[in-house]
């Protein structure tokens, strides 16, 4: 594993990190300050410098879709 921000540039970037969040929610958790799903084993938000973190899988996987379904209108039928 080489630390690499969890949210690519490209929608389409996105969508696949998505997917792979969904595939394995167990390596990430959601920080409770901006909502970002961020690695595991990151001990605070890259984003906005916070250590409280939601990790049950079930909210992982929920939010790796609506991030998903924001970049891809696409899945939304
Ligand atoms: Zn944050």
């Amino acid at each position: 594993m080489h630390p690499m921000p969890t949210y690519a540039d490209s929608s389409e970037d996105r969508a696949k990190s998505a997917a792979k969040i969904i595939k394995s929610p167990a390596n990430y958790k959601i920080c409770q300050g901006c909502d970002s799903i961020v690695l595991m084993k990151a001990h605070t938000c890259p984003n906005c410098a916070s250590y409280r973190f939601e990790d049950s899988m079930a909210a992982v996987i929920r939010q790796a879709r609506r991030e998903r379904r924001s970049v891809v209108p696409a899945d939304l039928k």
